[in-house]
């Protein structure tokens, strides 16, 4: 199949799409070649979900330990230690880039380990000066943090060295308001810090329903999280001693010890070569692709974050894998994007699929919603006012159960279940007819009259 070139596909991009699109290219028979200019696993694996989710484990032990004295447990005086679990949380993604790796190479997929760029619709050319041709090119180059501009902001990090620190920093300023913000802001927060978040919109977690975000609003700000609104940076300036004196527009100027921006992420696609192919990319630097993930240049296809569809790793691994079947697999296969359940790991967490009511109310007109507001009976015994918010929306006229949101302890975990409910759009009487699983608190989510 690859006479005429040297590879019949090369992946540009070891993360969550472009590992999952390679592999079963190469079981498919396609000889494959993946290149990875920083570590095999991509964000997910080395800077994003899993060491995030170990840190909020982590953090969350703050809340349990306190806890754990109201259910009879003499708990001494615990001292929390950030460097052992810096360094258990990069051992663990250590081993996991080396199952990654080791994956990629029983599936006999050559891995590169410099950076790529596009010199045309068959062309790559590596950072050693090596060149390659391939039959298929797939762009898995995922996104990259912004940072906005203005004097000083090189002064602030972001997620990505912010499972590198030195220590738990005492003041944290946190500049945005989207899921990696609150989550950042809640593990920092159960570590000690004294967490700001400035947010240039008077709306956090855009996109969730407005209930459920208010609620995690309500209760961070009980916690002694700070937030301040409609604030944009102004300049930041750095004391000897490293303090960082943060100006904003609206408020006093803050002082901090670490601030981190957690404003957004952009497509991967500077510097990537792709106009020497025709590739299109769109304003926001996204690969414009159809619904086959091929871009305006017909050897050339993109998966991921680099599309901008939907940031998150189980959609890049679906279009990786549709793109693998559909091109070598010969099973035409599209990404099914109705539905996708979400989350945010704040404390307490929250998810959601489907229509917020929002959303219901502009598509359906009719809708009906359902909300159970309670107290999870460990919060209750662990003398922690924190309530749970549980919401249905349903459609008014079909009864169609088309959303559900919560947040609450373990919501996550209990939205993935319900969201089959609603992907295979079960009506509200269906969820009454099941009969609750008592004492749990997903058992609301059929109790809800
Ligand atoms: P990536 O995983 O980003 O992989 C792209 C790879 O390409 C990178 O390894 C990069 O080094 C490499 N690369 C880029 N350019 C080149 C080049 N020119 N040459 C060679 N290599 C190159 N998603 C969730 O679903 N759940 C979560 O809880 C979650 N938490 C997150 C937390 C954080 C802090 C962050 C930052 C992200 C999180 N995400 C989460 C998003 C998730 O990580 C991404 O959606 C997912 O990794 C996208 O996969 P991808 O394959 O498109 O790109």
């Amino acid at each position: 199949m690859s006479e005429a070139y040297d590879y019949d596909l090369f992946v540009i991009g070891a993360g969550s799409g472009g590992v999952r699109a390679s592999r079963v290219s190469a079981a498919y028979g396609a000889k494959v070649a993946i290149a990875e200019e920083h570590k095999v696993g991509g964000t997910c694996v080395i800077r994003g979900c899993v060491p995030k989710k170990l840190l909020v484990f982590g953090a969350h032990f703050a809340e349990d330990l306190q806890d754990a004295r109201r259910f009879g447990w003499e708990v001494p005086d615990c001292k929390f230690d950030w460097a052992t679990l810096r360094d258990n949380v990069l051992d663990e993604v250590a081993r996991l880039e080396g199952l990654y790796t080791e994956n990629l190479e029983r599936h006999s997929v050559e891995i590169v380990k410099e950076r790529a760029t596009v010199t045309g619709p068959h062309g790559i050319t590596l950072s050693s000066g090596r060149k390659v041709t391939a039959r298929k090119i797939l762009i898995a180059t995922g996104a990259t943090p912004v940072i906005p501009e203005f004097p000083g902001a090189e002064h602030g990090i972001t997620s990505n060295e912010a499972f590198h620190l030195e220590r738990v920093p005492q003041r944290v300023v946190i500049a945005g308001g989207g899921y990696i913000a609150n989550e950042f802001a809640g593990i920092f927060h159960q570590f000690g810090s004294q967490v700001t978040v400035v947010n240039r919109s008077d709306v956090i977690l855009r996109g969730y329903d407005e209930q459920i975000r208010d609620r995690l609003l309500q209760i961070s700000l009980t916690k002694g999280i700070d937030f301040k609104f409609n604030a944009q940076f102004k300049k930041v300036e750095k004391a000897e001693d490293g303090t960082l004196r943060i100006h904003l527009t609206g408020c006093d100027p803050i002082e901090a010890d670490l601030l981190l921006f957690a404003t957004g992420r952009r497509p991967h696609t500077e510097d990537l070569g792709l106009e020497s192919a025709g590739v299109e990319i769109d304003n926001k630097g996204a690969v414009v692709v159809d619904a086959d993930n091929r871009s305006t240049c017909p050897s050339i296809y993109a998966v991921g974050d680099v599309t901008n569809r939907v940031q998150l790793t189980p959609v890049a691994i679906r279009e990786g894998q549709a793109f693998a079947d559909t091109i070598f697999g010969d099973k035409p296969t599209r990404v099914d994007y109705d539905c996708i359940p979400s989350a945010v790991f704040s404390h307490p967490p929250l998810a959601g699929v489907g229509l917020t009511e929002s959303e219901a109310r502009n598509k359906l007109g009719s809708v009906k919603t359902y909300t159970s507001d309670f107290r999870a009976m460990k919060n209750v015994l662990a003398g922690r006012n924190e309530r749970s918010l549980y919401k249905l929306v349903v459609d008014g006229e079909t009864e169609q159960v088309v959303g559900i949101h919560m947040i609450g302890p373990d919501a996550p975990e209990i939205l993935q279940a319900a969201a089959i409910a609603v992907k295979a759009g079960l009506r509200k009487e269906q969820f009454d007819a099941v009969v609750a699983l008592h004492p749990t608190m997903a058992e609301e989510l059929v109790l809800m009259r």
